[in-house]
């Protein structure tokens, strides 16, 4: 069995965008309208050290808070029961929110890798834009641009040496 990698977050922080990157095509839909990759998307990614697949997860933009956090519990839960190894990705420009700060609680908790990624981070002057995410006190906290494949590979490398 190959291992698995599973792409979790809110809705549009570029969890397909990712995952469009790594796979080599558009396989996953991308959208300025949030969320709108609808079912868990499985892909095959060989390009690295160790071939894996990659798992998109989709999930509806929800119509409340509550119901966020909810989707996002759900989708953890899952990526914590299956996956071998999970990106957590978040959104450098729409900065910290309260539904980041309640799943990486619970990701906290798991006793697989789970590598957190602020996205959108497009270039460096955009680095400090990243600092409120530092007050979560993970360990690493890797910043990437996957619409402009900044420090992808980077992470991407680290994430298949924890497979
Ligand atoms: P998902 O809902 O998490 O799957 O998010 P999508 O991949 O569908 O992306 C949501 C929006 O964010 C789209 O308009 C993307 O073009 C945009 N986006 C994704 N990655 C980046 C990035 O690195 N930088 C910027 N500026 N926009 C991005
Ligand atoms: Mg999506």
């Amino acid at each position: 069995m190959m291992p698995l990698v599973a792409i979790v977050g809110r809705p549009n922080v570029g969890k397909s965008t990712l995952f469009n990157r790594l796979v080599g095509r558009r396989k996953a839909i991308v959208d300025d309208m949030p969320g709108v990759t609808r079912d868990r998307n499985y892909e095959t990614v060989t390009r690295f050290e160790t071939p894996f697949i990659l798992i998109d997860t989709g999930g509806f933009e929800p119509v409340s808070e509550d119901r966020l956090l909810q989707q996002m519990r759900e989708q953890s839960q899952l990526a914590m029961e299956e996956a071998d190894v999970i990106i957590f990705l978040m959104d450098g420009r729409a900065g910290l929110t309260p539904s980041d700060v309640e799943v990486v609680e619970m990701l906290r908790r798991v006793k697989k890798p789970v590598f957190f990624v602020v996205n959108k981070v497009d270039g460096e002057k955009l680095e400090n834009e990243a600092a409120d995410f530092y007050t979560l006190g993970v360990g690493t906290l890797h910043t990437i641009s996957a619409e402009h494949n900044r420090g992808v590979i980077d992470l991407m490398e680290e994430v298949v040496a924890a497979l």
